[in-house]
């Protein structure tokens, strides 16, 4: 059976690292087995959804490089929905509740005073059938409420948690539908699931008391014939904390744009999150093949993972490190050619910082006052600058010879005429990019 894996985050904001991460372990468990990574858009909160969420969804998971095989739209299946709970009606699995928001809270209050959870007390599967009638006729439209069956343990072998027990005695029956007719996220997401065909449902631990839920719905849906099709196969990974250790608003709002704007690479991003929070080492790997090829929700951790950005900009300056001349071509300062890239790239940390580098090659630099010893050392450099394949060994060793100088007095001087700074790209490199005639200008303007 092709495995089916979906994101399914809903459209009211924009992609945050942490639905970053989950977009991703979705999109290479499905790599990894060969099969679909779907896009699902959670809208049936026509209120809070927005098209523009939509497309940024739909941008960063491209700018990620995870985009999906196919994409589904809940707003666009309200009739399954509608379906599926007429189903679940007919066999008794639904029922309509009347309580207002503040009768709920008020029966919270009191089961909490008296030490009790706050689990619903069924309260609308007692009234009988004129007290139903009663508030019909007193104009109270029903939500509805997904009845739990309590008779057997709900369990499964979660791909993370490992067996996983729950008693639906101490659960509240979910209210799946308001009184205006529209949908909670519950039932919608269980018939997607059931109707798209996932096979595996990998998501944040904060979901795992709604899988238990759902567990009993797409029995319940499969048992009514809704549907023919199998449950899938659940997994809850840890959550993403800060490096302080705890659930951060920073984190909730850090996404694809914030990186962009740092100079983070998508590969970068993606190198950390594949693996953070498993026992695989986090590695500058750009390969996404290689990372596919590792994924394993066994070595997923029950701890928080713990986002930390020197981590990131580590395995950024590294993955920066590695890349190709034409991979980063169009992002590179006019007239840097591939010799300039690799003479550059080890200083950077990000690949825009390439333009500050390459202004040392292009020049203007500025230069620091030379003491007049160091003048006249530099003097003699100009003279000896002569070209060949290798100026820079070329010069340094004449000058070692001829002044006797050597170390930091043979190198810095010669650095900090020919760029202004006391480090950088290696002189070897650089020395051919800047070229003869530069170079030597550069020498003489210092020695004056
Ligand atoms: N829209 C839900 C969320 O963003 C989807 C959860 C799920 O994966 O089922 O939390």
């Amino acid at each position: 059976m092709t495995t089916i894996t979906r994101f399914a985050p809903s459209p009211t904001g924009r992609l945050h690292v942490g639905n970053i991460r989950t977009a991703l372990h979705n999109w290479m468990l499905a790599r990894k087995a060969g099969g679909r990574f779907m896009l699902r858009i959670d809208d049936t909160d026509a209120e809070r959804s927005r098209e523009e969420y939509v497309e940024a969804i739909r941008a960063d998971l491209a700018w990620l490089g995870l985009e999906p095989d196919g994409e589904e739209r809940q707003s666009l299946r309200l009739a399954k929905y509608e379906a599926a709970f007429e189903a679940l009606k007919a066999a008794g699995r639904v029922y309509p509740a009347y309580e207002t928001a503040q009768e709920l809270e008020l029966k919270r209050k009191i089961q909490l005073g008296r030490g009790l959870p706050p689990i619903y007390d069924r309260g609308a599967l007692k009234l009988t059938q004129d007290e139903r009638a009663a508030k019909e006729a007193e104009g109270v439209a029903p939500h509805w409420r997904f009845k739990l069956d309590h008779d057997e343990p709900i369990t499964w072998d979660d791909g993370v948690r490992g067996a996983q027990k729950f008693d639906a005695a101490q659960l509240s029956d979910p209210v799946i539908r308001r009184a205006d007719g529209s949908w909670l996220y519950m039932l919608p997401s269980a018939v997607d699931d059931l109707d798209m065909g996932v096979t595996d449902v990998l998501r944040g631990e904060d979901h795992v008391s709604n899988t238990a839920v759902q567990i009993q719905m797409f029995t319940a849906l499969i048992a009514a014939q809704y549907a023919a099709a199998k449950m899938p196969r659940f997994a809850h990974e840890a959550l993403l904390v800060g490096r302080e250790g705890k659930l951060s608003k920073r984190l909730g709002s850090l996404g694809c744009d914030a990186f962009r704007e740092k100079g983070i690479e998508p590969q970068a991003l993606v190198a950390l999150l594949a693996r953070l929070g498993t026992s695989q080492p986090v590695e500058p790997i750009a390969e996404r093949s290689a990372l596919v090829d590792s994924f394993d929700l066994s070595t997923f951790g029950r701890a928080p993972a713990k986002f930390d950005d020197a981590e990131l900009e580590r395995i950024n300056a590294a993955l920066v490190h590695q890349m190709d001349f034409t991979s980063v071509e169009h992002r590179l300062p006019e007239g840097m050619d591939e010799a300039g890239w690799h003479a550059i790239r080890p200083n950077l940390s990000h690949v825009h910082e390439a333009a500050d580098w390459w202004r040392l090659v292009t020049g203007p630099i500025e230069q620091p006052e030379f003491a007049e010893d160091d003048r006249a050392y530099l003097a003699e450099a100009a003279r000896r600058l002569a070209w060949g394949d290798d100026p820079w060994h070329a010069l340094t060793n004449a000058l070692k010879e001829a002044t006797g100088r050597k170390g930091k007095p043979l190198f810095l001087p010669l650095r900090q005429a020919l760029t202004g700074m006391d480090h950088g790209p290696d002189m070897a490199e650089l020395l051919p990019l800047i070229g003869e005639v530069e170079a030597r200008a550069r020498l003489v303007r210092a020695a004056a």
